[in-house]
């Protein structure tokens, strides 16, 4: 089966800065997958280009197996995104942005759209420019997946909420897409909010992917080793960051150590504080 997203070796450029600078990952279909970041890491590039805004400067684009120099106007149509920032037109009701947005969509389904305020929560009657951040939220979820698309695309889409209004949003987020097999590219530099939700992670740092898997494949790759003597990485084991190391899981299991070495597996967070900074190894993909 085609990934729902292949991205190899992409690189854009704005001027001087390279934002993109040899990025690659795979979504499979059904996946939710977390994209987890510092800021300038180039995780709205990445979207920019998954929505057809920003065209890479060289690197392939695949989306369900169609490779692509730019994502279309018609490709677009199948991609439903919902970003931090949720701005519509402040005098029209819910019910009115529903009709409105419609129009850009064939697959509409008002049916859906109308469930969807219901399931959710929004007020189908009152003005938007009065709902709340996380109500606004809402409604940009169920504009993002009234027409059915496969792949919605999130960028940070819960910053701006409270806690409970996040685990609100995310328990749906994971409850629709099961519910229809869509794909999920969730754009966060929340560790836990991404742990929670995603099946599969990527951390990107300086325009690249600097690792991905599954979280429980990334705790068994990524260790900490403590010795009271200074060690070496053995052949196989590369140093991502101080006492933090990196290897497959076969290799740690069957390590000797010195005696006094101490290995722990590490939470996500710090595994992503270790590969998210500049200096991390890069390219640990799997
Ligand atoms: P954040 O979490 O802060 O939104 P990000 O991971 O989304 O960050 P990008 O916005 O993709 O990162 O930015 C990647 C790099 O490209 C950064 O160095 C940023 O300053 C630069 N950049 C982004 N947009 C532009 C632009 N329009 N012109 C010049 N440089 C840009």
């Amino acid at each position: 089966m085609n990934d729902a997203i292949r991205l190899t070796d992409l690189r854009v450029r704005y001027g001087r800065v390279r934002a993109l600078d040899g990025l690659s990952l795979a979504v499979a279909r059904g996946e939710i997958y977390g994209f987890l970041g510092r800021n300038g890491a180039g995780k709205t590039t990445t979207l920019r280009v998954l929505m057809g805004s920003v065209g890479a400067d060289s690197g392939t684009i695949e989306l369900d197996g169609q490779p692509m120099k730019r994502v279309s106007v018609a490709t677009k149509r199948g991609i439903g995104y919902v970003s931090q920032e949720q701005t519509y037109y402040p005098w029209m009701t819910p019910a009115q942005l529903g009709r409105f947005v419609a129009a850009f969509y064939p697959t509409w389904d008002h049916d859906e759209y109308a469930r969807l305020l219901r399931v959710l929560d929004v007020p189908p009657d009152r003005r938007s420019g009065i709902l709340s951040g996380g109500t606004r939220t809402k409604l940009g979820l169920a504009l993002a997946l009234a027409p059915r698309p496969p792949l919605l695309l999130l960028d940070e889409p819960t910053s701006g909420l409270d806690p409970v209004a996040r685990r609100e949003f995310n328990d749906m987020v994971v409850s629709m897409a099961a519910e229809r097999g869509t794909t999920v590219f969730l754009s966060s530099h929340l560790v836990d909010e991404v742990e929670g939700v995603a099946t599969r992670v990527g951390i990107v740092q300086a325009g690249r992917t600097s690792i991905e898997g599954r979280v429980d494949e990334l705790r068994d790759r990524v260790r900490r080793v403590r010795s009271g003597a200074p060690l070496e990485p053995p052949h196989g084991f590369t140093r991502v960051r101080g006492d933090v190391w990196l290897a497959d899981g076969a290799l740690w299991s069957a390590a000797s150590w010195p005696d006094g070495t101490s290995v722990e597996p590490l939470p996500l967070e710090e595994i992503f504080l270790a590969f998210a900074r500049t200096d991390a190894a890069a390219g640990a993909t799997s």
